[in-house]
């Protein structure tokens, strides 16, 4: 078998040039034609991962189906490849420092000195090097976090020249910068690319290739200026133009030959031109949709939209299935009152309330959620989402007025109550119940059944807290049943209120697994019922 690639990319300049999109469209390239990739994010921050981390760091938690809380970046190579990932593919500085103390304190290193070179810079690349190891991948990329000349970023750059001198033409460096362009002077700059350059350089790594985020079509002169400069073939600069969808990006280096000039540098044989004859009509799907919806999605970290990307992405992909653009407005949960949530969520055809941890703004989507119920407008509630739909019920169907979650009050009526398993725990890092399992779906007459079209499903969770089995019998008798369960714990995965137009809670992330290529059947089913008189 040939050798596994590396590819890694790197970013100057600013943070949020699209890095993640950059690797996951170069990846679905090669992917598309012919060869296995995968896809890996290197965090430079302590916390061992962002499971503990405040939506407002670094934006949503991602879960895998291994239960590995991960990067954001890691659901857009899941959106993209369409392949899983798992606790391989994404590793911070954090976790990198852990193993080595962890074998220092084992008295691994036998009496040496233990230092940043070699010894965390040896594990960065052994964590680089283990997803090439299985032999299941022909092409490796790995997105480095943050910008080169942080501090931080500084092991990973030098783990990135060390493989590349040792893998040779097996390894390839991308660097992602931009180039701003000023009104003033009519031009595009190329000053702060070239210190970018000249500061990987400074670390030992030369880039084989410079992709320019630019708002402004790059000049010929610009191409050249940039390639002479930074010691880069002319062929090898690209341009990242603005484009309306991320789901545009591989098209856009597809055109350029991103992938021919990566892959001939590499020596990766071009077998076909990549075949994105779906992905090409998905994407006409979504610039042509004929109707519109308004929806809301309720939630505590609307401000800033990276909290909810996967949920969001999903609604983009069940819309494109339903023809129809969906506009989402996103309400705080804790603006929402019982004054004003009929004008907060007049003309709204559905409504979503959001995942989440903490009392904050618990109260609005509580009243979010009755508005929903008793005007029958089509609800999706997810994870948190759907305990809020149990306690909503439970106060205001069975009138168990101080009925709560066990995670917000200590009532006598705990309709959610945490989980047995999770009583003991101390530490807060990876103890939640993390990622795939089964659930089954009895009841063909259901909304989940006719959305899933099968028994036996598998979702991603990520919670402490769940349905309270003891008021199973009366919830149920007054109309919200669990149609989905574990099959082997009885955990209450999906809650449904028959009498409803279209009314589901459920306790795990189905957005996780919705892909561009493979819309998820309940977000489908969602829009579905918000587009349906
Ligand atoms: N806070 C709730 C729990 O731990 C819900 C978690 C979530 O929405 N992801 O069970």
């Amino acid at each position: 078998m040939a050798n596994t690639k590396f590819i890694f990319v790197t970013g100057g300049v600013t943070s949020s040039l699209g890095k993640g999109i950059l690797a996951s469209s170069l990846a679905k390239l090669i992917q598309a034609g012919g060869y296995s990739v995968t896809i890996q994010k290197l965090d430079p921050y302590l916390n061992v991962d962002p499971g503990t981390l405040n939506p407002y760091e670094h934006g949503e938690c991602f879960v895998t189906d291994d239960g590995a809380e991960t990067d954001l970046d890691l659901g857009h190579y899941e959106r993209f490849l369409n392949v899983p990932t798992s606790q391989a593919n994404n590793v911070t500085t954090g976790r990198i420092y852990q193993s080595v103390i962890n074998k220092e304190r084992k008295g691994d290193f036998l009496g040496k000195t233990v230092q940043i070179v070699p010894h965390i810079t040896d594990e960065i690349k052994r964590r680089i090097m283990l997803l090439g190891k299985k032999g299941e991948y022909d092409v490796v990329v790995t997105e480095i976090g943050g910008v080169v000349g942080d501090i931080e970023s500084l092991p990973f750059v030098e783990a990135v020249r060390q493989l590349k001198w040792e893998l040779g033409s097996d390894a390839l460096c991308i660097h992602l910068t931009l180039v701003p362009y000023l009104a003033a002077a009519g031009e595009i700059k190329t000053k702060p690319t070239q210190h970018s350059v000249k500061q990987l350089l400074e670390n030992g790594v030369q880039p084989d290739i410079l992709v320019l985020r630019t708002e402004h079509p790059l000049t010929d002169s610009v191409r050249h200026k940039v390639a002479l400069f930074c010691n880069v073939d002319r062929n090898a600069v690209f341009e990242s133009p603005d484009v309306p969808s991320i789901y545009e990006i591989p098209l856009v280096f597809q055109k350029q030959g991103l992938h021919e000039v990566a892959m001939t540098k590499m020596r990766l044989p071009i077998k076909k031109e990549p075949d994105l004859e779906h992905w090409t009509a998905q994407l006409n799907r979504l610039y042509n949709l004929s109707n519109k919806v308004d929806i809301a999605v309720v939630g505590k970290y609307v401000e800033l939209p990276d909290a909810y990307k996967s949920i969001h992405e999903a609604i983009i992909h069940a819309g494109m299935v339903n023809d129809t653009k969906v506009n989402i407005e996103w309400i705080h949960s804790e603006k929402v009152t019982d004054d004003n949530v009929a004008e907060l969520l007049k003309d709204k055809k559905a409504v979503l309330v959001a995942p989440g941890f903490g009392h904050r703004g618990i109260e609005g989507k509580i009243i979010a959620t009755r508005y929903a119920r008793e005007n029958n407008i089509p609800f999706l509630g997810i994870c948190l989402g759907m305990q809020c739909a149990v306690i909503e019920f439970a106060r205001n169907v069975l009138g168990l007025k101080d009925a709560n979650s066990a995670e917000f009050s200590t009532t006598p009526n705990p309709v959610i109550d945490i989980m047995e398993q999770q009583k003991t725990i101390t530490n807060m890092g990876h103890t939640m119940r993390l990622g795939a399992y089964p659930c089954k779906i009895d009841d063909e007459d259901t909304n989940a059944f006719r959305a899933y079209g099968k028994h036996l499903i598998h979702e991603r969770h990520r919670h402490r807290y769940e349905f309270n089995n003891d008021y199973l019998k009366a919830m149920a008798e007054k109309g919200m049943k669990a149609v989905g369960k574990n099959p082997d714990s009885d955990l209450v995965e999906i809650v449904e209120i028959k009498e409803h137009k279209w009314f589901v809670g459920v306790q795990f992330h189905p957005e996780y697994q919705s892909r561009f290529e493979a819309p998820h059947p309940l977000f489908v089913a969602f829009i579905k019922a918000a587009i349906s008189e």
